[in-house]
This record gives structure tokens, C-alpha cells and sequence, in this order.
């Protein structure tokens, strides 16, 4: 193995700057270890080679020349496959995508490629982003590189994977219900939510729109900060995005003078689901914290249940809908055998969509019905809105919430879990994507098993500079 994978993206920004290797070479030291790690992790779904070490030639040109564009410039990076990338296959995991050449690129990927940064490849997901462990990807096997007999987590199990076996220094996910962060938590790298709306996602297909946001996995908090600082910025194209107050989030500076306060969810420590080992974890951090001078109080948000209950509707109703228009005519694959229009449409879609995807468009319809839709979903709706006001009225007293990331450890591979089940890893997760809060998960240590631990901080809006400012100070203990 070259040594240089390890290094962090912000290392060799400064490497390349002082010429001590070219990107190219980079670019080759991470294609190397992908060839090395890929049978067995399984990562990722399409590679991008050719074009990499093109793209890597022509940012070594630039340094040449004193023209270098900033942090990101001949740094590589994978891609979870539900970002559209023109000219390069993107799957969403599904038989229904598996042929889907888009003929144009997703905003992230024009920005990433406007900074320089070289996309080495599409990554394994959960199909069309549903699920927690990446098994429901119609394409691929993806292994957790901590330890192979358990799951990456879900649904951007390919990036988390990727990042945790040093096959790219970051990668992109989406977030809709915390499946960037608990991949993140799963294999040990830091997995960042922002505000909703603050990152374009255009070109990021859609599962759920009210919920999505693009994600960010990196292996240390200073890297996040760079690659967010570069993916920022209000976009035409998206009706959701909002400009970001700060532009630069690498450097952050301590926000104010007085002591940091925390609060803890009480419903989330105490919980009987949450495992003794993160429960540990949870506690230690927040000694930590303490032990910085931070102020902890303890907190109560409405009940996990409804957290969870809310978001499983709501995503539910708006993936029904979001994924009508693959009907095997306007998008997706068509069925070879069909009478007429209407068995097009279904022999298409039975035969394109995968278990998960199916069980959430019959239960995402139902719930929209005329008759269920105020039983269900207005419900749902409204119990929204009452954990989004208790949030934001809890970070007006404090500056940010501290909880676990998943109730527990990664799972091994198979487990038979049922569906409820598998949900239960995104417990602490969902509260953040309901109130549209950014949200950062940081590995904190590993378990008897010698799996990885973390924790999550859940700011107030805009306020990821002083969720990697923190993550900084937990960073520092576990080094
Ligand atoms: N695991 C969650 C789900 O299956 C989250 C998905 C996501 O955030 N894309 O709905």
C-alpha cells in the first residue's frame, strides 16, 4: 500500500502545493488502492479511470503554471451513484437505472469539477437511497472495511466505505433521513448533513424532496469544512437552495467568548435501544466537552416514535411520487414483453424496482389516499412541525444539541432484520432532517468489537462552522 492514502485531503493540498508529489500521482496512489481494497469492500459501482488521470494531468498543468483554483484542485473524490454525471452511468443501485447515461451533470459535480477535484467513480447505495445497510443495492456487495462481515450502513454505504478504506480522501452522499451520517458512524469517518437548501441538488435524484440534502463524508473535520466551502452557494436550477451566510469553513473561528452550551436529549440516552457501548460513548463526549469549559444541560424532544413514524410517512408519500415518472416510457427501463400500455407500466416497474422500493410506493400511496391521507400524513406533517419548533426553540437556548448517531454499532451482514428494524438505525437521525437542521456525525472511538462509535451534533441553521469547530475538540481525544 503507498503510503500517501492516508494522508488527509487538507495534507495533501499542502503536499501538492509544494510540489512534493504531482496529482497524478495521487490520482494513481488512490486507483491503486481501490484495485488493492475493491474485492473485498465492494465499494464502488462504475469507475471513472480514464478521465481521472486526464483530469489529474491537466491540474498538474496548472500548477505548473502558478494557476492552481484554491483547496480541492487535483484532489480525488467519489460519488454516490444518485448524482447525475454526464456521460457516466448513474445507477441509483436499481435495475430500473441500471443503463441511465444522464446527458448532463449534477450542480455538485459541476462545482467539483470547476475546483479541480478529480472524480475517480460512482458509488454503491442503498437502491434509490432507501435503506440503512447498502444490501438493498440491486448492483453491488458493499462491505464495511472496519470489518468485512458487517455493513457499511445505509443508504451512502458505498461513500462511507470508500472514504474508511482510504480509496478517496471524501466522497458525496445524500441525506434524507440520516443516510449520510449513520454510514458515517458505521465505518468511522465524519459525515456531514448541512441545512437544508444551503448545498444545490440539482441533479441529485430524488427520493424524498422536502428531506433531501446532499451530504458530505470526509475522514477529518478540517477536510469537511474544505469541501463544503466549496459546494455552498445559491443555485438557479434548484428552487430549494439558499445562499449561506459564511463561504469559508475551514478556518473557524470560536464563534463567541463565552462557554459553549450543549444540550442532551434526554429521550435519546435513556432510550432502551440505545446499546450500552454508545450510551458510553455519548457520555464520554460530553465529558469531553465539559472538560473544554462547555455548559451541558438535559433537554427533552418529543418521543423517538414520532420522530420516526413522521419521517417514514413523509418520506414514504413524497417517494410514491417522486418515482412515478419512472414508468419505463419518460424514464427508466422498458419491459421487453407487454400487450399493452398499462402492462408496459407495470411489467416495467415490477420488473425495474427491487423489494424496498416497491413496499415504500404501495405504503407511500396508501398513506396519500383520500380517505387515510388526514389520518396519516397531515398527521405526520403536524407532528413535524411540532419537533421543528421544539428544536429550534431548544437552539435558541443552547448552541447545539449533542445525541448518539445510531442507537448502535454497524450490524452484521444478513442479519435477518425486518424493515421496522433496519428503520430503528435512523432514531437519532431523523429529528434533523424533519426540523431542516444541519447535522454532523463524529467517529468517537470504537467498541469491544472493534467497531466504530460516534455521536452527532445538531446546530442551528447555518451553524456547521461551529459544528466542525467542536468536532474538532472530539477529534483531538481520539487520536
Ligand atoms: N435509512 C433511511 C431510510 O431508509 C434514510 C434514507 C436516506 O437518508 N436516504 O429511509
Amino acid at each position: 500500500m503507498n503510503e500517501l492514502v492516508r494522508r488527509s485531503l487538507t495534507e495533501h493540498r499542502a503536499a501538492l502545493d509544494r510540489r512534493e508529489y504531482s496529482s497524478v500521482e495521487l490520482t494513481h496512489a488512490y486507483l491503486n488502492e481501490i484495485e488493492r481494497r475493491e474485492p473485498i469492500v465492494g465499494a464502488f459501482l462504475t469507475l471513472n479511470t480514464e478521465k481521472a488521470i486526464q483530469a489529474a494531468a491537466q491540474a498538474d498543468a496548472r500548477f505548473a503554471k502558478g494557476e492552481g483554483r484554491g483547496m480541492l484542485d487535483g484532489i480525488p473524490y467519489a460519488l454516490k451513484d444518485n448524482f447525475c454525471t454526464r456521460g457516466l452511468r448513474t445507477t441509483c443501485a436499481s435495475k430500473m437505472l441500471a443503463d441511465f447515461m444522464p446527458p448532463y451533470d449534477a450542480s455538485v459535480v459541476t462545482r467539483l469539477s470547476d475546483a479541480g477535484a478529480i472524480l475517480l467513480g460512482k458509488v454503491n447505495m442503498d437502491e434509490f437511497a432507501m435503506g440503512s445497510t447498502t444490501e438493498t443495492s440491486a448492483l453491488g456487495v458493499t462491505r464495511n472495511p472496519v470489518n468485512p462481515d458487517y455493513v457499511p450502513g445505509g443508504s451512502s454505504g458505498g461513500s462511507a466505505a470508500a472514504v474508511a478504506a482510504l480509496e478517496v480522501p471524501f466522497a458525496l452522499g445524500s441525506d434524507t433521513g440520516g443516510s449520510v451520517r449513520q454510514p458515517a458512524a458505521f465505518c468511522g469517518v465524519l459525515g456531514m448533513k448541512p441545512t437544508y437548501g444551503v448545498i444545490s441538488r440539482y441533479g441529485m435524484i430524488a427520493l424524498a424532496s422536502s428531506l433531501d440534502c446532499v451530504g458530505l463524508l470526509t475522514r477529518t473535520s478540517d477536510d469537511c469544512g474544505a469541501v463544503l466551502s466549496c459546494l455552498v452557494g445559491r443555485d438557479e436550477k434548484d428552487a430549494t437552495s439558499v445562499m449561506h451566510p459564511n463561504s469559508q469553513f475551514f478556518k473557524n473561528e470560536r464563534i463567541s467568548e463565552r462557554p459553549l452550551r450543549v444540550a442532551v436529549v434526554r429521550e435519546l440516552l435513556e432510550d432502551d435501544e440505545i446499546s450500552p457501548d454508545i450510551r458510553c460513548a455519548t457520555v464520554r463526549a460530553i465529558e469531553v466537552l465539559r472538560e473544554r469549559g462547555a455548559e451541558l444541560g438535559e433537554v427533552s424532544l418529543p418521543s423517538p416514535e414520532a420522530a420516526l413514524a413522521a419521517y417514514c410517512v413523509i418520506s414514504a408519500a413524497e417517494a410514491a411520487s417522486n418515482l412515478a415518472r419512472y414508468d419505463g416510457i419518460r424514464y427508466g427501463r422498458t419491459t421487453d414483453g407487454a400487450d399493452d400500455l398499462f402492462s408496459l407500466y407495470a411489467k416495467s416497474r415490477s420488473e425495474g424496482f427491487g423489494v424496498e422500493v416497491k413496499r415504500r410506493i404501495l405504503f407511500g400511496t396508501y398513506m396519500m389516499t383520500e380517505d387515510k391521507r388526514d389520518l396519516y400524513y397531515d398527521r405526520a406533517r403536524e407532528a413535524r412541525g411540532r419537533i421543528g419548533e421544539r428544536m429550534h426553540q431548544i437552539l435558541r437556548q443552547y448552541d447545539l444539541i449533542l445525541t448518539p448517531t445510531t442507537p448502535t454499532a454497524a450490524f452484521k451482514r444478513g442479519s435477518a432484520l425486518t424493515p421496522t428494524q433496519r428503520r430503528r438505525a435512523d432514531l437519532c437521525a431523523v429529528y434533523a432532517s424533519l426540523a431542516g437542521l444541519p447535522a454532523l456525525s463524529v467517529p468517537f472511538g470504537r467498541n469491544t468489537d472493534g467497531l466504530p462509535l460516534a455521536v452527532q451534533l445538531v446546530g442551528a441553521p447555518y451553524s456547521e462552522g461551529l459544528l466542525l469547530e467542536t468536532a474538532k475538540c472530539l477529534e483531538e481525544v481520539c487520536q
